[in-house]
């Protein structure tokens, strides 16, 4: 098929170098130029393992392209995917001026008949909205169809290429049999529905795993007066089958560009038909009181902080992304640099981009995790970064002021912590000092 895809970020770009894998013909548009530029030169804009290496294969094969010229990738293409940003307003609702934008471009450019897929999360009733803003832009025949995307930042190449389902929401479903055959490249778990319940299914799913994760959180802070050890709790229940036990990692909750803002976009969403959302209001509460735990860790093992050298590892919202969207880091760094601390930051890949969000006199960029840790009076590990699991921890002790770490992923097991001579502080286990 050829296919245009609008937006390259995290979604729109593995979505189009996934689909020109297997086999389409792929042009990716873009409206920030210095983006195209870097994909024209088979550099990614964005930190996502592997995809370097497929966009370069893909491109030299002739079935992947980049451009800023969307009305050139419109005429060209018989589908087209919107995977724009859908980012949150203040009130929490979702922000749909670039969906708006993209479907008058969209409509603008269209020299035929296109299939439009909205990949990018929209509250339910938009694809209606989009409908409308492409036919009053467009004499031309359409199909506006919904196709949530539900991959991670860190594995998207593979989430994409081998997805647990795909689910198609059409109104017509004369297009059930096209759009099925261009998923089976990807799967047989293909799950057509209509294009409200579509749209509602990426935002139930968020919301679900959201859950999870302040469950378990809830479960860690109640595990820590009792005596209890999360990591065990978790791992029984996680045993059984109706639970699972994949989203049940205590820590200090979520972030990233999905999570926090399609949570507060559903519960924007209930409140506009009447419907107070309880639950998940409580879990957006649990989740932002929680990445403060290790404030108060830090605060009960140092006391005052001003004046002290803390050492935080990761900074990235989650492991094999640089994406610092809403990442717990933000609100803890901004925290420790108002109580006066003096911070020794490192990730492997996200600190430019936490650079561009925050600078700070107080801050020092370290090269590596090392370094973060010489002189500090205490470690906080925020990201569980790999390179974190493997760290010689024997040698803190020397290079540290105070051997505090506070490890708020719980990454270390009890037996790599004995003889380190490290205070240990975790969340919902006993602590080790
Ligand atoms: P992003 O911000 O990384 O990328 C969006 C891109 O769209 C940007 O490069 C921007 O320049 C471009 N753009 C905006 N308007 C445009 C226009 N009119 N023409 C051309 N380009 C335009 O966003 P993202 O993280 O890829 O997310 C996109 C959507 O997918 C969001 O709705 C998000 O909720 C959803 N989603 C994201 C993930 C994820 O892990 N990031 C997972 C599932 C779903």
């Amino acid at each position: 098929m050829d296919i245009a895809v609008i937006g390259t970020g995290y979604v729109g770009l593995v979505s189009g170098v996934c689909f020109a894998e297997v086999g389409n013909n792929v042009i990716c548009v873009d409206q920030d130029k210095q983006k195209i530029d870097k994909l024209q030169n088979f550099i990614s804009p964005i930190y996502e393992p592997g995809i370097e290496e497929l966009m370069e294969k893909n491109i030299h094969a002739g079935r992947l392209a980049f451009t800023t010229d969307l009305a050139h990738a419109i005429s060209q293409s018989e589908l087209i995917i919107i995977a724009v940003g859908t980012p949150s307003l203040p009130n929490g609702e979702a922000n749909l001026s670039y969906i708006e934008q993209a479907s008058m471009e969209i409509g603008k450019a269209m020299n035929g008949y296109k299939i439009i897929a909205t990949k990018s999360t929209v509250p339910v009733g938009t694809n209606e909205h989009i409908q409308m803003i492409i036919a009053m832009n467009t004499q031309h025949a359409f199909d506006v169809v919904s196709i949530p995307e539900f991959l991670r930042e860190g594995s998207a190449i593979d989430d994409t290429l081998h997805p647990d389902r795909i689910v198609l929401g059409l109104d017509n479903p004369s297009l059930a049999e096209p759009l099925t055959d261009l998923h089976r490249a990807f799967t047989d778990q293909i799950f057509v529905t209509s294009i409200r319940s579509a749209e509602m299914i990426k935002y139930a799913s968020n919301a679900f795993l959201a859950t999870k994760i302040s469950f378990i959180n809830e479960i860690s802070n109640i595990c820590e007066k009792v005596g209890a050890d999360v990591t065990e709790v978790a791992k029984g229940m996680g045993k059984d089958k109706r639970i699972g036990s994949s989203f049940l990692n205590a820590g200090i909750g979520y972030g990233g560009s999905c999570f926090p803002k399609d949570t507060d976009a559903l519960i924007q969403i209930a409140g506009n038909v009447d419907y107070e959302f309880q639950l998940l209001k409580s879990v957006v509460e649990v989740n932002k009181s929680q990445r403060y735990k290790v404030i108060s860790k830090l605060e009960a093992s140092l006391g005052l902080l001003s004046g002290k050298v803390v050492g935080i590892w990761g900074l990235s919202f989650k492991p094999n992304t640089d994406d610092i969207r809403y990442a717990p880091s933000i609100e803890i760094v901004e925290t420790l640099i108002r109580a006066g601390a003096t911070l020794k930051l490192y990730d492997p890949i996200a600190m430019d981009k936490f650079r561009e969000r925050i600078d700070h006199p107080s801050i020092q960029w370290c090269e590596n995790a090392m370094e973060a840790a010489v002189g500090a009076d205490a470690i906080c590990l925020l990201t569980d970064w790999e390179e974190f699991k493997t760290i010689s921890l024997s040698k803190l002790i020397f290079i540290m002021d105070q051997p505090i770490l506070i490890d708020g992923r719980n990454v270390y097991s009890q037996e790599q912590i004995q003889g380190t001579g490290l205070k240990y502080y975790s969340v919902g286990r006993p602590d080790l000092i």
